[in-house]
């Protein structure tokens, strides 16, 4: 069987903080960020993994509520009593916004919306914070022969 890959690139604005950091990063600043979803899967009769347009459709959205906000890590108290006293344009997340988490709060977002696509395969997610960075994370999102012959198993175990 023949496995391809497609790949979309994605860019938005953002600011954040890593109030941990000993450096600059703990300082208000912005990133002109930018997110590759990769899909590897099967192609259809289209020759199609998935229409780039599907994709944009599901991704695009995320990229809106995003862009020109300030990601604003919960435990950062200062900054999220400031956002919510000025209604400025923030999204609240339960982790320190680095470019790994990032790419993880994507992946898990994407994967629900994929998951139910029995050929794709994997989903790696790249962000980049700056032209010379990146960070990644990949998963499988079809459950493998043997953890379906394992579940049917259980369920004749449970009757
Ligand atoms: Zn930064």
């Amino acid at each position: 069987m023949m496995i391809t890959k497609i790949s979309k690139t994605f860019r938005w604005e953002m600011a954040h903080r890593l109030p941990f950091h000993d450096g600059g990063c703990r300082n208000i600043h912005g990133h002109s960020y930018a997110v590759t979803i990769e899909l590897t899967g099967e192609t259809n009769s289209h020759g199609m993994v998935l229409d780039y347009f599907d994709l944009g459709a599901i991704v695009e959205p995320i990229i809106k509520e995003i862009d020109h906000s300030f990601l604003c890590d919960n435990s950062d108290f200062e900054i999220k009593t400031f956002l919510l006293q000025t209604g400025l344009k923030a999204v609240f997340v339960d982790f320190p916004t680095t470019a790994e988490n990032l790419a993880a709060w994507f992946y898990d977002r994407l994967s629900d919306a994929l998951m139910p696509m029995k050929h794709l395969h994997k989903l790696r997610v790249v962000v980049s914070e700056t032209e010379r960075t990146t960070a990644e994370v990949e998963g499988e999102l079809r459950l493998l022969p043997q953890a379906t012959i394992s579940m049917e198993h259980q369920s004749h175990m449970l009757e």
